[in-house]
């Protein structure tokens, strides 16, 4: 049956030449985690997990164990982490589907240890990222527990430390002394791994900002000086989108941004339909409380998305969307399933003709940003609003 006329288009071309570029920018320092949590940020996890592995990446991230079983179940040889850690009684299926959870709380451990015992699973052979809080105050063991977790990957536990992760929560900042902080933080953790005998493969850390602001040598030759292999976690610039930095680094913005800002390509389009046209006369109200009154007579379009697909209620009376190549602006309130666009200055709109909520129509674009700045957001939250009914697909 052909579909309610709402979709997303994700370009897998560029999600992958996305993935290359950004990887190229990591060589030699590091290595990538493509992160496809939220649904890979509403663009589709069975669309660009498997994408992000034919590039080249052998990591990717989820935030729990449900999104890792759905990865796991279209690729199965990748690494697959856990970032936001295990929930209680997950430990099975986390197991059973082969992925990696990030901890920091002993019940994580004691969690995957009951789990791992459960199968008779010999010492070391569940792989973990231990997380370091360095600084965000989210996620991760603090300085004065860090020993107590260190104990717990002793010869005989089933868990091996395969990790030491952390979150860089302001590497888009100009002065850059927050990240130097945090990464003085991770040092110093580094030693005390050291010290207590352990070893990991992986320092795991940075996301889209680290990397595209050129933390990657810095993190790289920490993991070095550790006989440790650097992993990087982009998410966003790998659907497209390098991150705003702060403004102060337009002055002297880093050659990687620069680069970045040319070679990334949005992955994402959002399109729906024009499902019925009406002209209204002067003194018309248009849509819930009558928000819009016409002065004049208009010529209105009908359009198949509402805020249950993801368009902000926010937008109502306050963007446009592209049709005939033309911008025709959001009249009246957003409806849960539909809004109204003017059509009045664009000729023979029909019923059909194309509608770009998000991407690009003739010479015009509408991106992410441009939905967040109206919406009082940002792009993180505007792709991973679209809605679930909203089909995904892979051109
Ligand atoms: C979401 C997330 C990322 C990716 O962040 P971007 O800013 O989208 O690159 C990286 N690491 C962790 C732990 C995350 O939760």
């Amino acid at each position: 049956m052909p579909l309610r006329p709402c979709w997303v288009e994700v370009r897998i071309q560029a999600l992958e030449d996305n993935l290359r570029f950004l990887a190229q920018l990591a060589t030699p320092h590091a290595e990538l985690l493509a992160v496809v949590k939220a649904d890979a940020y509403g663009h589709g996890l069975t669309i660009c997990a498997p994408a992000g592995v034919r590039a080249g990446v052998r990591w990717l991230g989820v935030t729990s164990v449900e999104e890792g079983v759905a990865a796991r179940a279209v690729c199965a040889d990748a690494f697959i982490l856990i970032m936001s850690g295990v929930s209680f009684g997950q430990g099975a299926a986390l197991l059973q589907n082969n992925l990696t959870a990030a901890v920091w709380e002993p019940w994580h451990c004691d969690e995957l240890e009951d789990a791992a015992r459960a199968i008779g699973a010999s010492p070391r052979t569940v792989p973990v990222h231990l997380e370091i809080e360095t600084g965000m105050s989210r996620q991760g063991a603090d300085a004065g527990h860090l020993s107590q977790l260190l104990s717990r990957f002793h010869a005989e536990s089933p868990l091996k430390l395969d990790g030491i992760m952390t979150h860089l929560f302001a590497a888009d900042e100009a002065n850059g002394m927050v990240t130097h902080d945090q990464l003085a933080r991770l040092a110093a953790t580094l030693e005390q791994v050291k010290a207590a005998g352990l070893h990991a493969e992986w320092l795991n850390v940075g996301n889209s900002a680290a990397l595209l602001s050129g933390q990657a040598a810095a993190i790289g030759e920490m993991a070095a000086r550790h006989e440790m292999r650097a992993l990087l976690r982009p998410g966003l610039a790998l659907y497209g989108l390098a991150p705003r930095f702060d403004p102060d680094f337009d002055h002297d913005k880093p050659a990687t941004l620069v680069e970045a800002c040319k070679r990334l390509k949005p992955a994402l389009s959002w399109k729906t339909k024009v499902v019925s046209v009406r002209s209204i006369p002067a003194g018309a109200a248009i849509g819930y409380n009558g928000t819009f009154v016409a002065t004049e007579p208009m010529r209105l379009a009908l359009i198949a998305a509402g805020y249950a697909d993801g368009l902000d209620r926010k937008l109502g009376n306050h963007f446009s969307l592209l049709v005939r190549g033309q911008r025709a602006p959001l009249v009246g309130r957003v409806s849960m399933d539909q809004a109204v666009i003017d059509v009045t200055e664009i000729s023979d709109v029909a019923v059909g003709d194309e509608v770009v909520i998000l991407g690009s129509q003739g010479n015009e674009m509408i991106t992410a940003f441009d939905h967040a700045e109206a919406a009082g957001t940002i792009p993180w939250d505007v792709f991973t609003r679209i809605g679930s009914r909203v089909a995904r697909i892979a051109v």
